[in-house]
C-alpha cells in the first residue's frame, strides 16, 4: 500500500508531539548505544594489535577496564532504550486508542449497523495494537540499525576508505537482495492473516450466541465448521512461518560470503604489512555486528508497509462524521412535553420498503400513547426517531414544536428514559447499573424506587445489596427482573418524557398488575408512550395509535375508539376477547 509520507508526519506529530522529551531523549540513547556498539570492537582490536608489538601488562590492564566500562555503558543504553521505547509506544497508542473510541460514540447507528462490533474491535484495537508494535519496534529497531551500519560504515571508512567502499557496497547489495527475497512472502503472510482473522470472526460470533447453539444441537456442526477454518489456517500458517525461516540463513549465507571476502582481502593486506591483525578482527566483528541490523532493516521496511495500512484504516475511521448533526437548543421548554409526528417516513436500507410511511400523530403535554401494531409493524423504530438514533427520511418529528434535531443530543437522551426489548446490563454493581454510574443519585431514592416496583424482596436475596456485582450478560438476573430494573433506572432519572418498549412483556400477570399500577404513578405528570404486543398492556393509556407495516391505521383517543363500535381497536378487542 502506498502511504503518502505526509500521513506518517501527521500522525507523528499529533501522537507523539505530547511525548516529545521522552521520544528525544529515546533518539539519544539509541544514539549513544550505537556509538558504543561501534566503538566496543575497537578496544579489542587495540588489544589484540598491543599484544602482538608490546608486552606491557599495564596497558593491557588499562585496555581491559576500559572494555568493561564501554561494555556496562552498552547494556545500560539497550535497557533504556528498551524502557523508553514501550513507554513511548503505549503512551501514544493509548491515546489513539481513547480518541478513537470517543470518536467511535459520537458515530450513529447506521454506522455500527454497517461495521460490527468484530470489525469495530479490531479498528479501535487491533490496528492500534500494530501501530504501538509500530511505534516501540519499528522505531527502535529501524533507527538502532541504521545507526549502527551508519556508525560501522564510519568507522572503517576512518581506518581506509578503499574498506569503506567495499563494506557501503555490501551493505547496500545485502538489504536490497534480503528485502527482494522477504517481499516474495508477503502475500503468503497476508492469507495467513486473512485465514486468522476469518477464524477469530467465526469463533466470536459462534461465542456470542452459545446460549441458542447448544440447545438446538448445532454444537457438532459448529465444531466441524471451525475444523475447516483451522485447516486452512494451519495451511496458510505452514507456507508463511517456512517462508519467514527462510531469511535467517539467507543472511547467514551473506554473513559469510562477507567474512571470508575479508578474510582473505585482509589477510593479503596484512601480508604486505599494510593492515594489522587487530584490524581483521575488527573487521570480523563488525561483519557480525552488521548481520542483525541487516536483517532488521529488510524486515522493519516490511513492517513500515503494514503499519501503513494501519494508519490509512485508522484515519479513514477518524475522518468518518456521524450523518446526525448536533443541534444548539438547550432546554425542552414547557413541561409535559407535546410529542408531534409529522408525516415522517423512515427506511433502514436504500433497497427495503419504509418502516414507517408518513406517519402523523400529536400526544398533548403529559397524555399517555398506547402504540398497537404487529411485529415489524414500526413500533421500535418511533421509538428511534424520537430519541434521534436515526434522523427520519421526511418529515419532522417535534418536542414543544421544536424538531428533535435542533436540540443538543445529550439533552435528548438525558431527558427521554427509554425501556427498550433488549435490555443491557453492565458490569458493574447493581447501584452502577441502575443509576448509570451517575454517583449523584442517593440510595435512598433508588430504595423508593425499587419499593415501588416491588423489588426489595429481590433485593433482599443479592449478597451484597446494591454493591452486588451484575455481570454484562445478564445470566444472573432473569428477564423479568431485568425489565423491572431496567424501569427502575429509567425512573431514577427522572426523564420528562417516558417510552416503554414492551417492558411489561416478559413479567407474569400477576407481576404485570403490580408494576402497571406503578407505573400509572410513575407516568403520572410525564408525556409517555407505551410499545405494546397485548391490549391489556394500554389499558391506562389515553390515545391509541395502531400501525400495520409502517402506516398508521388508527389513531385517536382511547375513549372515543372504544365507543365506535367499528373502530381498529374495537376489532382488536373482539380478537383478543375471542
Ligand atoms: P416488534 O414488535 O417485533 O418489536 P416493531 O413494530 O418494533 O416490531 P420495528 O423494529 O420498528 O418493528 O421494525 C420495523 C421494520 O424495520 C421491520 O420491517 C424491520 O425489519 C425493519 N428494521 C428494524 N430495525 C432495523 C435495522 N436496524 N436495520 C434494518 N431494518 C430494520
Ligand atoms: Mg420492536
Amino acid at each position: 500500500m502506498n502511504v503518502s509520507f505526509s500521513l506518517y508526519r501527521e500522525f507523528l506529530a499529533q501522537y507523539l508531539g505530547p511525548f516529545k522529551w521522552q521520544a528525544a531523549l529515546l533518539g539519544f540513547m539509541l544514539l549513544c548505544n550505537s556509538a558504543l556498539s561501534v566503538y566496543a570492537p575497537r578496544i579489542l582490536r587495540d588489544f589484540i594489535d598491543s599484544l602482538l608489538t608490546s608486552s606491557e601488562m599495564v596497558l593491557l590492564l588499562q585496555i581491559a577496564v576500559w572494555f568493561l566500562v564501554v561494555h556496562v555503558a552498552r547494556q545500560l543504553t539497550s535497557g533504556l532504550v528498551g524502557y523508553l521505547g514501550e513507554s513511548v509506544a503505549w503512551s501514544t497508542t493509548n491515546l489513539l486508542r481513547s480518541d478513537m473510541l470517543r470518536h467511535a460514540l459520537t458515530l450513529d447507528l447506521r454506522f455500527f449497523q454497517q461495521h460490527p462490533p468484530g470489525a469495530m474491535l479490531e479498528r479501535i484495537d487491533g490496528d492500534t495494537n500494530q501501530l504501538a508494535y509500530f511505534f516501540s519496534q519499528f522505531a527502535i529497531r529501524f533507527l538502532r540499525s541504521l545507526l549502527l551500519l551508519t556508525g560501522i560504515l564510519i568507522a572503517v571508512s576512518l581506518d581506509s576508505w578503499q574498506l569503506g567502499i567495499a563494506v557501503g557496497l555490501f551493505m547496500v547489495s545485502a538489504i536490497v537482495l534480503l528485502f527482494r527475497l522477504r517481499s516474495f512472502g508477503v502475500p503468503f503472510n497476508e492469507r495467513l492473516r486473512e485465514a486468522t482473522a476469518n477464524l477469530f470472526g467465526f469463533v466470536e460470533e459462534r461465542l456470542s450466541s452459545l446460549e441458542d447453539i447448544k440447545p438446538l444441537g448445532g454444537s457438532v456442526y459448529i465444531l466441524r465448521q471451525m475444523h475447516r477454518f483451522i485447516e486452512r489456517q494451519v495451511y496458510h500458517g505452514r507456507r508463511a512461518f517456512s517462508w519467514g525461516n527462510l531469511m535467517w540463513p539467507a543472511t547467514l549465507v551473506l554473513l559469510g560470503l562477507g567474512t571470508g571476502l575479508i578474510l582473505a582481502w585482509g589477510g593479503y593486506l596484512v601480508l604486505n604489512g599494510a593492515m594489522t591483525v587487530g584490524t581483521i578482527y575488527l573487521l570480523f566483528s563488525y561483519m557480525n555486528l552488521m548481520l542483525w541490523p541487516l536483517e532488521e532493516l529488510s524486515h522493519q521496511m516490511e513492517e513500515l508497509q503494514k503499519a501503513g495500512g494501519n494508519l490509512v484504516r485508522v484515519q479513514a475511521l477518524m475522518a468518518t462524521r456521524s450523518s446526525l448533526k448536533e443541534g444548539t437548543q438547550r432546554e425542552l421548554g414547557a413541561l409535559p412535553v407535546k410529542l408531534e409526528f409529522q408525516d415522517v417516513s423512515f427506511q433502514y436500507d436504500e433497497e427495503e420498503g419504509p418502516a414507517l410511511d408518513q406517519v402523523s400523530f400529536t400526544v398533548a403535554p403529559g397524555r399517555t400513547l398506547g402504540i398497537l401494531g404487529r411485529t415489524g409493524s414500526g413500533k421500535t423504530t418511533i421509538m428511534r426517531l424520537i430519541t434521534r438514533l436515526y434522523d427520519p427520511s421526511h418529515g419532522a418529528v417535534k418536542l414543544n414544536g421544536i424538531p428533535v434535531s435542533e436540540f443538543q443530543l445529550d439533552i435528548l437522551r438525558t431527558r427521554i428514559g427509554v425501556v427498550t426489548q433488549e435490555v443491557q446490563f453492565f458490569r458493574g454493581t447493581l447501584r452502577q447499573n441502575l443509576c448509570m454510574f451517575d454517583a449523584g443519585i442517593g440510595d435512598g431514592r433508588i430504595m423508593e424506587i425499587l419499593h415501588l416496583l416491588h423489588l426489595q424482596g429481590w433485593l433482599q436475596t443479592m449478597p451484597e445489596g446494591l454493591d452486588t456485582l451484575v455481570t454484562s450478560n445478564r445470566l444472573s438476573l432473569s428477564a423479568g427482573e431485568a425489565q423491572r430494573l431496567a424501569l427502575a433506572r429509567v425512573f431514577l432519572r427522572d426523564p420528562e418524557i417516558v417510552i416503554l418498549d414492551e417492558a411489561a412483556a416478559r413479567l407474569d400477570p400477576a407481576t404485570e398488575m403490580e408494576v402497571d399500577q406503578v407505573l400509572q404513578t410513575l407516568l403520572a405528570g410525564r408525556t409517555s408512550i407505551v410499545i405494546a404486543h397485548r391490549l391489556q398492556s394500554i389499558e391506562k393509556a389515553d390515545d391509541v395509535l395502531i400501525l400495520e407495516q409502517g402506516k398508521k391505521v388508527e389513531f385517536g383517543a382511547r375513549e372515543v375508539l372504544l365507543a365506535e363500535p367499528s373502530s381498529h381497536l374495537n376489532q382488536l378487542m373482539a380478537l383478543g376477547l375471542e
